[in-house]
């Protein structure tokens, strides 16, 4: 376990060079403190967690006092926003400090965000607000208890400065750990600015030191390229299983290692919808639920164009088109994992259709729905009936479950605590996320983020002895999201 001054830095990206990022060090604010620090995210890097205690951290991580062994810069990049080419965003107030190694051999890198204005930061103040920050730091632990590739969070410093969005708000930094922030539009920003070779450099680079294996392929431009494919409709698939809608699915906002990168207006589903998007400012829907994966093609398609000097335009193609059948194949795995399925046959993706449009019809709540049908094909749980305004629909739809059941004949028990452990319990409901938020900047009150953070950690199980420590009722964060709160949206910048 080490201290903070006993880190081992690399600075892979550093070595890159100045036409890549801007070297800057994080502006001083005034009276930083501790709002949360998460001791997960610090085993990741190899982290004592006492070291939360001590006053430097808090100092480090606000730009108070230099952290040593760190090189702060902010990253070059561009990218697709709602479907059209900005180019010129970057870092415009987050910084790479450098990346850590844990004992494991696996690097991480931390990066400060709210740090104050970079060259990137076209007027704004380069600052994040306490919500943003409690919003991501939750999202990161949310999505990675349902086990989905994702940044975490290390901690949430609080700071004694206002920040104006639509209203004055306490402002926040947020440490975060990621394996990478190169994104789609780091390639775009180079491609588009005409400096082939320095996208060459980034391809370079994202192989040595993500994969490595590919790195001495004859054809590694072409790999690497299939294996971001892969990654992200692995990721996307997730995504839809559990009923997670990013909202901001920019080029900027996804990794070259696929995972969920940056947490802005996001939700999980209440009532199963694949119109619904919770940003307020995407009127059409391009980030709606049902569309994630369609987007996620556009985006690698805009990655490709990139890449066009490395692969030819026809390699390019061809790659894609292996996009959808990946999509679908890590999607029916997942969805067969909730179902308790594992025949993956045109019947299986027949009761899978069926089963959107009665939980489209009936309004019924996605997450709920799957957790109680582990009980099945026992007597039907009085829960699992709760929502249907037409239980026939239900009932129809279980006849046909129930013979795929049986084609399987499993072991029902063994089968019902492996439903268990893919289909959630607890999830991040906005509205939980609000009421944390809430505390937060009206009472200066921390502990519903601590508890959020502790119960999605394992959203699978009840954890009486930890849920009575934190005060976590268990029935309460389980339950379907009231009424008035159903579908809330939040706008970007909120
Ligand atoms: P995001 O919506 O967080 O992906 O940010 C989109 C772009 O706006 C990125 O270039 C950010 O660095 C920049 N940005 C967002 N908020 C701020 C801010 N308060 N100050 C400076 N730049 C910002
Ligand atoms: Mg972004």
């Amino acid at each position: 376990m080490a201290t903070l001054e006993q880190f081992d830095w690399a600075h892979s990206f550093y070595e890159l060079g100045p036409d890549f990022f801007q070297a800057k060090s994080p502006d001083p604010v005034a009276a930083p403190y501790l709002i949360d620090g998460n001791p997960e995210a610090a085993a990741l890097i190899g982290l004592d967690p006492a070291e939360f205690e001590r006053p430097e951290f808090v100092e480090y991580f606000s730009g108070n006092r230099p952290l040593p062994g760190a090189q702060p810069l902010a990253m070059d990049y561009s990218g697709h926003q709602f479907g059209l080419y900005n180019p010129r965003l970057g870092d415009g107030r987050g910084l790479l400090l450098g990346e850590v190694a844990n004992g494991s051999g696996h690097t991480w890198d931390v990066y400060l965000k709210g740090c104050g204005p970079t060259r990137f930061a076209r007027g704004f103040d380069g600052r994040a607000s306490l919500r943003a920050s409690i919003r991501e730091y939750l999202g990161g632990e949310a999505v990675h208890g349902l086990g989905i590739p994702t940044t975490r969070s290390l901690a949430i410093i609080g700071i004694g400065e206002l920040v104006y969005r639509e209203t004055p708000q306490p402002g926040a930094l947020l440490v975060r750990l990621s394996d990478s922030h190169v994104r789609f539009g780091s390639f775009e920003n180079f491609h588009y600015t005409n400096r082939p070779e320095a996208v060459t450099r980034l391809a370079d680079f994202i192989l040595q030191r993500h994969y490595p294996e590919l790195a001495g392929e004859a054809n590694k431009y072409q790999l690497l390229f299939r294996t971001v494919m892969q990654k992200t409709a692995r990721l996307i698939a997730h995504w839809q299983s559990a009923g997670f809608i990013h909202g901001v699915m920019n080029t900027d906002n996804m990794t070259l290692t696929g995972i969920t990168f940056d947490y802005g207006p996001f939700g999980f589903m209440d009532r199963f919808n694949p119109d619904f998007t919770p940003n307020q400012t995407d009127g059409h829907g391009r980030y709606a639920f049902g569309r994630q994966a369609e987007i996620g093609h556009w985006n690698l398609a805009k990655l490709g164009e990139t890449l066009t000097h490395l692969i030819t335009p026809e390699i390019i193609t061809e790659e894609l088109e292996q996009y959808q059948p990946a999509f679908n194949r890590f999607y029916n795995e997942l969805m067969g994992q909730k179902l308790g399925l594992e025949i993956l046959d045109s019947e299986f993706t027949t009761l899978v259709g069926k089963l959107f449009h009665i939980l489209y019809e009936n309004q019924v709540d996605y997450t709920l729905f799957f957790r109680n049908l582990s009980a099945f094909p026992g007597e039907v749980p009085a829960s699992l009936r709760q929502g249907f305004n037409n239980p026939k629909d239900l009932d129809s739809w279980l006849d046909m479950y129930r013979k795929l059941i049986e084609r399987e004949d499993p072991d029902l028990n063994e089968r019902k605590a492996t439903m268990n452990q893919v289909n959630p319990r607890f999830i991040l409901r906005n509205y939980l996320l609000e009421r944390a938020i809430d505390k937060a900047m009206k009472q200066a009150d921390f502990s519903e983020v601590e508890r959020l953070r502790i119960l999605l950690q394992d959203p699978y199980n009840d954890r009486p002895e930890i849920f009575s420590r934190y005060g976590i009722d268990p029935e309460l964060y389980a339950a379907e999201t009231p009424e008035s709160h159903v579908e809330m949206r939040l706008s970007c910048s909120a």
